[in-house]
């Protein structure tokens, strides 16, 4: 939890813990779990999802989210919104720039 899990080379993120995801087969069946290190990056802001130690995998989309595409992201984002910095930034963000989505993100905001 306190320390990533796999190499991560961007100076303006800040790692926000672990969380496990279910992976499935090509018939549905789960068939294990595995970690995913999250974080939230100041520059762009937005939050990721890093998946392995290889440069691009990882996903990452404030929107994801917000919008509770993937589970993990809306964990990245409800961790994010914890750290008064970060929420400030995010949530500004958000009026500028996704105004469609302020409905969801102060739901959010009442629920941390
Ligand atoms: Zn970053």
């Amino acid at each position: 939890m306190d320390t990533p899990h796999f190499v991560h080379d961007c100076d303006d993120c800040h790692y926000l813990g672990d969380t496990m995801v279910d992976v499935f087969n090509s018939d549905g069946v789960l068939v294990s779990s595995r970690f995913v290190d999250l974080y939230f990056c100041a520059s762009e802001p937005t939050i990721i999802a890093r998946y392995s130690d290889e440069g691009p995998d990882y996903g990452s989309g404030l929107e994801f989210g917000i919008i509770n595409q993937r589970a993990y992201y809306r964990t990245a984002l409800v961790r994010a919104l914890k750290i008064p910095a970060f929420r400030d930034r995010i949530v500004s963000y958000c009026i500028q720039y996704l105004p469609s989505y302020m409905k969801q993100v102060n739901e959010l905001l009442q629920s941390t």
